[in-house]
């Protein structure tokens, strides 16, 4: 089998944790050797499961740093499939390509966009998945539903981009990533209903 890097992205809700649980299933089926992994400090769903919001689940292991995809990669493996890969560090740049270099499938899936609507920064990083997304020989974009609404009037069309809501608004550009006792939350928006107040250039 050749080497080769798979990546699976777009907005929150758009379907990235169900597809990529799908292809695993899919090489499982037919025979393939396939560990998966996701980063530990994702703990929505509980540590060593990946969950959609479709509620379907997959073992995974949680590994605290990239690294540990090599330490516990194992010879006979076909295919390393990890999820919401936008919160490791750069470093797995170099481990994508690794793995595929060793002549095994690599899948990953993570977010395009950051709520601010930039390629979403690697941990500690300026780099982004968007250099992943260059160095992938598959790409797949998906999409969400945009569920801005405006006098009871739903909008529909396909979301790209990730909408961060604190407080019942739009969060400005200037928020920080991680909002200590804010309430927010996070929906699938197209580029005209994606809100971003203070956004430079705009
Ligand atoms: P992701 O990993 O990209 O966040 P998931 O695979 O976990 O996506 O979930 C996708 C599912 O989310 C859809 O199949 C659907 O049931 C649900 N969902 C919730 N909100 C939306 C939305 N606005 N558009 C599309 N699907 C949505
Ligand atoms: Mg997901």
């Amino acid at each position: 089998m050749h080497g080769r890097i798979e990546i699976i992205t777009g907005p929150m809700f758009s379907g990235k944790s169900s597809e990529l649980i799908r292809r695993v299933n899919r090489y499982r089926i037919a025979g393939y050797n396939v560990q998966v992994y996701k980063p530990l400090m994702d703990n929505r769903y509980g540590t060593d499961i990946i969950a959609s919001h479709d509620n379907e689940k997959l073992k995974a292991i949680a590994i605290r740093s990239v690294e540990d995809i090599l330490f516990t990669l194992e010879e006979k493996t076909d295919v390393v499939a990890v999820d919401e890969i936008q919160f490791f560090d750069e470093r797995i740049l170099y481990i994508a390509n690794e793995i595929a270099s060793k002549g095994k499938i690599f899948i990953a899936s993570g977010l395009n966009t950051d709520f601010r609507g930039e390629p979403f920064p690697f941990l500690n990083s300026k780099r982004t998945i968007a250099e992943l997304i260059a160095q992938a020989d598959r790409v797949d974009l998906l999409s969400a539903v945009c569920t801005y609404t405006e006098n009871g009037i739903k909008c529909g069309c396909e979301a790209t981009k990730t909408q961060r809501i604190v407080d019942g608004e739009p969060a400005s550009y200037a928020s920080a990533l991680v909002l200590i006792g804010a309430s927010e939350a996070y929906e699938a928006r197209c580029r005209k209903h994606h809100l971003v107040p203070g956004r430079p250039g705009k």
